[in-house]
């Protein structure tokens, strides 16, 4: 059997860290495995969905790496499917129409209360031999005794029965079929062996797989994910960090620090911590995926987000800091030999791409502070003997190191005192990469170009 599992998110609001969880369960499963993993837009509610949210989950699994096979799917698309279903149904009197009025509900849902009962639709409908003419929903019959079990690969069997089970509502009035049918028929026709979806849908599935049941069709696997809550032990929330994933990026995460997160938000393979994304395919499985809610930890993220973005390929970070910088590096150093002197510096990818920036942006102003502390009398004179050698001499980083080492040798001082003057001409500000790499990935034309302009501004 071919491993298929799909992410069916509702684009009714934005696609934030939880949803991003589950979407990168259900890829590492099916990646694992070899298998295929599909991409469905479960776009039937279309008052509440918006063009917007789908945006940002195509676009936030698009950066995460969490690529789907085939195109993406629109359930709406689907809708005559999900008809065909509801009246295969009808036909065989596994459903019925009910036409209980908004009043007639209320009124049993009121009276249940006052019983202390649960509310759940009494069956009015199920039995009945006229057909008024008003408008009707199309409620599912389900199984009045008797257990439906969802075997979860994630929190083990759990029973519901049948008796708490009421008739859904599988039709509105206006003949639109309603989620938990349309759910059914398109994991089925789709052929979807694994559905990995969040613990707040495992209510649904008993009725889900008393639907499969009734349709006569193979009632897939299931794995609930249990939710993430806040530090804090509570619902998570804005306040929490579950904003849109895409809001991720802009705060210089880098995608693959966010998979290694949420893959050890809830799933455990002894006490490591730091995964590549081979390792997370390699390793993954829903047996250790944990039943409890898990807690999401801010700085652990960051952490992580530190690690990889020092223990990347730099060729595996140029398009991501290329987002920050937004400016043409044709003209200074290659992107890919400046990272390497950023890595260790920097906490997220917005630090290292203003780091970068001093590589392809002469500095226009000066740091006022700094000038004041490193600026003295004798500061000319060592930027001048350092400008002499380096019209004299070939060039390269460390020879530049040296000559400043040199020059403050020969005068007695310590070669911050020169240092510290050429990286605040050449940055604008006392702080730079270390000074022979900094001066080496610069060269030789533009070191010495932004000293004179420096030396001038700062004279006038
Ligand atoms: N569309 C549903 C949601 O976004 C998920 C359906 C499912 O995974 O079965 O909550």
């Amino acid at each position: 059997m071919t491993v298929k599992t799909r992410f069916a998110p509702s684009p009714t609001g934005m696609l934030h860290i939880g949803g991003a969880r589950t979407a990168l369960f259900s890829w590492l499963y099916a990646r694992h495995f070899g298998g295929e993993f599909v991409l469905r837009i479960e776009d039937t509610d279309k008052e509440r969905s918006t063009d917007e949210a789908t945006q940002v989950i195509l676009d936030g699994m698009k950066w995460l790496g969490l690529d789907w096979d085939g195109e993406p799917i629109f359930q709406g698309a689907r809708q005559d499917k999900h008809i065909a279903a509801v009246n295969q149904l009808l036909d065989e009197g596994k459903a019925y129409k009910c036409y209980c009025s908004k009043d007639k509900l209320d009124a049993m849902r009121e009276k249940q209360r006052i019983e202390g009962k649960k509310a759940m639709y009494d069956g009015t409908c199920r039995n009945l031999t006229d057909a008024p003419d008003t408008p009707f929903v199309i409620r599912f019959k389900s199984p009045e005794n008797g257990e439906t079990w969802v075997k979860d690969l994630v929190l083990g069997d759990v029973c519901f029965p049948n008796e708490e089970i009421d008739d859904l509502i599988i039709m509105r009035t206006d003949g639109t079929p309603t989620y938990n049918l349309a759910v059914v028929v398109d994991d089925a026709d789709m052929g979807i062996t694994h559905v990995v979806r969040g613990s707040d849908h495992l209510n649904n599935t008993p009725r889900q797989i008393q639907m499969y049941e009734a349709l006569d069709l193979d009632v897939p696997q299931f794995a609930h994910i249990p939710l993430i809550h806040g530090a804090d032990g509570a619902k998570m929330s804005k306040r929490h960090g579950s904003i849109a994933i895409t809001e991720y990026r802009e705060k210089g995460y880098l995608p693959h620090a966010v998979n290694n997160y949420l893959a050890r938000l809830g799933w455990s393979h002894g006490d490591d911590e730091v995964f590549s994304q081979e390792q997370l395919i390699e390793y993954f499985d829903l047996a250790h995926v944990g039943a409890s809610p898990s807690r999401f930890d801010q700085d652990k993220l960051d952490w992580l987000n530190a690690h990889w973005i020092k223990a990347s390929n730099p060729a595996d970070l140029v398009d991501e800091v290329n987002y920050f910088l937004k400016l043409d590096t044709a003209n200074g150093a290659d992107l890919v030999d400046v990272i390497p002197a950023l890595q260790e510096r920097s906490k997220n990818l917005i630090e290292l791409a203003d780091g970068a920036r001093m590589f392809y942006v002469a500095p226009t102003e000066y740091q006022e502070k700094a000038v004041k502390k490193n600026f003295k009398e004798g500061t000319w004179d060592l930027l001048d003997k350092f400008i002499t050698k380096a019209e004299s001499e070939a060039w390269s980083g460390e020879a530049a190191h040296q000559w400043i080492a040199d020059i403050c040798g020969a005068e007695g001082v310590n070669m911050g005192k020169l240092a510290q003057p050429i990286r605040i001409l050449i940055a604008g500000m006392p702080v730079s990469p270390p000074i022979d790499i900094t001066l080496g990935l610069l060269g030789k034309d533009e070191t010495l170009t932004r000293i004179k302009t420096g030396i001038t501004t700062l004279k006038s």
